[in-house]
């Protein structure tokens, strides 16, 4: 008994004597710890004066609400004029239809048109609507697209109670990336598209170094979520991923009398 009370006053004062060897820290009275960050420009500032800065100055540009551009946007199509747009066919002045309500329409089997002017890195914000009378099914109902670069295609289609392929169906990365949701309006109503187009990079080779993006917004919901471009959009076939720089915007005629509209197009570059 005796020599078991010595082993547990042995062992107290073991573990007593270790605790004096590690007091606990007292966060009141312990100096800060100096803080360096090279990418914020070396040691930590200690006033909020320090973290703050105002050059250089912000561009205002207004809002962009209701179809209106921003003050730095430039604008493609405002409903007065054709101007600026041509058949990509022949490069010959688009025939498409120019509406009394500051709108345009696909004319029927004229072609695709394209703006004159060729942009790389873009904001875009377009207007369409299908047709109210509905004519048709799948692919063949209120079919046109939106060409970044005149190569990789944004689908516009009628899907209102009109299934077709996933990855063809509107707000679609045409048959590469399907939409994250279907957000049309009802047909004949006008829809919104604000797409973050960033343009493939290549080498001097002509390779692919970089993909290009897509974000689209449909009528205010997200459906491409910076999605890779894969390359062309072509009705049969892979993408390919042919060099190029910058390129126009098309729209497409479908060429079965869809006639989708278009209205208040205007882009940002990037
Ligand atoms: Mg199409």
């Amino acid at each position: 008994m005796k020599y078991l009370h010595l082993v547990t006053l042995l062992a107290f004062t073991v573990v007593s004597c270790q605790q004096k060897e590690t007091p606990p820290t007292n966060p009141t009275t312990e100096k800060p710890e100096v803080i360096v960050h090279d990418e914020y420009g070396g040691e930590e500032p200690t006033e909020p004066e320090g973290t703050e800065y105002y050059e250089p100055k912000v561009p205002v540009t207004g809002p962009a609400l209701n179809g209106k551009a921003p003050k730095d946007a430039t604008v493609l199509f405002d409903g007065s004029s054709l101007e600026g747009w041509v058949h990509s066919k022949d490069s010959t002045a688009a025939k498409w239809h120019l509406n009394d309500d500051g709108s345009m329409t696909v004319a029927d089997k004229t072609g695709n048109i394209q703006t004159e002017r060729v942009f790389g890195d873009i904001q875009l914000h377009i207007e369409w609507k299908s047709p109210a009378d509905v004519q048709r099914d799948g692919q063949n109902r209120g079919n046109s697209g939106i060409f970044l670069n005149g190569l990789y295609e944004v689908q516009v289609l009628d899907n209102n109670d009109n299934d077709t392929y996933v990855n063809g169906q509107v707000g679609s990365i045409y048959k590469q990336t399907p939409p994250l949701a279907m957000a049309s309006v009802a047909s004949g109503e006008w829809n919104t598209y604000d797409i973050i187009y960033h343009a493939p990079e290549f080498n001097a080779e002509g390779g692919k170094i970089k993909s290009g993006t897509l974000t689209v917004l449909h009528n205010g919901v997200l459906v491409q979520d910076h999605t890779e471009i894969k390359g062309t959009t072509p009705y049969i076939g892979w993408p390919k991923n042919p060099a190029h720089g910058k390129g126009p915007l098309l729209l497409q005629d479908h060429g079965d009398n869809s006639r989708v509209s278009y209205r208040n197009i205007w882009v940002r570059e990037l």
